[in-house]
């Protein structure tokens, strides 16, 4: 089969891979009806994060059972299906609590690289959550932003506690932030802030909910927010890059008693113990448990009261992911879809 695969930063190709098949009776194999390039891929593209030799590439995924393992009991070939970046068994007592991507059994996907035309599934019946019917054309891409870029922005909402009558602040205008603001608009929150300074993705925010945009980035950022909110700061902020400068400005944006939600990936990110004591902030995040929601978002999916696949703005064969990564490192696209 064909797939991506990272040989050195920036260095990605489309070739020829095994095909996967069953290696344990609890796996299942997907062909894949679409995938995409995440921005935490783009971690490893930059060099940011050290490239091991050649690499299979990808942890976003939707398509059609073709096979099963022997002990998979609801999973069935045929099905329509949707999984996320970390297979789980969905019945340890961390899973059962809602925190599926930390599945004492979990296994991560990326390492087995969904941007191809096929992926074995670890862990079948805990992982996939199979859509009412066959998907129509047109809801394939909401399915697929609900894989990890819907779920992981819905945590991070969950996460900071978003609620009816909050204020809401969101660090970071990718995919994800713009995802958690539909998510807070979603859970109830009375005003969202979205932190951009891209216009195209303004206009997304916007559509998506929000009710402010705020321009500035860091400390300024910081007092742009104060201003807002008359000084005190939002009652939830989800925090969506990952860097030092947007976990302190999504802090430092925080009330006094609020919450943070963070699922940007850190990278480098060090919190200073002084000024986290006094802040009377609460933390949270880190990977989504996306399989503790996408029953509830495929349902909001198949009624059409949300519309998630508006992230993907760029969509290419599958054989022009290397276009695709260049596309969204310039941040061309916000996020790309690849038609295996
Ligand atoms: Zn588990």
């Amino acid at each position: 089969m064909r797939g991506v695969v990272l040989h050195a930063p920036r260095d990605v190709r489309v070739e020829e891979r095994e095909d996967p098949r069953i290696l344990l009776p609890t796996d299942a194999i997907i062909r894949l009806s679409a995938t995409c390039v995440c921005g935490s891929d783009l971690w490893p593209y930059r060099g940011i994060e050290t490239v091991h030799g050649p690499s299979p590439m990808g942890h976003e995924y939707v398509g059609v059972v073709q096979e099963v393992g022997s002990e998979v009991r609801e999973i069935k070939p045929g099905q329509f299906v949707v999984g996320s970046f970390f297979a789980s068994d969905n019945t340890c007592p961390i899973c059962r609590a809602g925190y599926q991507s930390s599945c004492v059994h979990r296994e991560p996907v990326g390492g087995l690289g969904s941007q191809a035309e096929y992926l074995r599934v670890p862990l079948a019946d805990g992982t996939l959550v199979a859509t009412p019917d066959p998907p129509p054309d047109d809801l394939v891409p909401a399915l697929l932003a609900a894989s990890d870029v819907l779920g992981t922005g819905w945590f991070g909402a969950v996460a900071a506690e978003v609620g009816p009558g909050k204020t809401v602040a969101v660090v970071g205008d990718g995919a994800v932030g713009l995802l958690a603001v539909l998510a807070a608009r979603q859970l109830g929150a009375e005003r969202v802030i979205a932190v951009s300074r891209h216009e195209p993705r303004q206009k997304l925010a916007t559509h998506y909910g929000a009710t402010d945009i705020v321009t500035e980035r860091g400390d300024d950022g910081v007092a742009r927010i104060k201003d807002l909110t008359d000084g005190l700061g939002a009652h939830s902020v989800i925090e969506a890059v990952g860097t030092q400068e947007s976990m302190l400005q999504a802090i430092r944006s925080t009330r006094a008693g609020g919450h943070v939600g963070y699922v940007g990936v850190a990278h480098g990110v060090e919190l200073p113990g002084e000024e986290l004591f006094f802040s009377h902030v609460h933390l949270h995040g880190g990977p989504a448990p996306v399989r503790r929601f996408l029953p509830e978002l495929i349902d909001l999916i198949y009624k059409r009261e949300i519309d998630p696949g508006r992230v993907f703005d760029l969509t290419l064969p599958l054989d022009q992911a290397a276009e695709g990564y260049r596309a969204m490192d310039e941040r061309r696209a916000i996020k790309v879809l690849l038609n295996p």
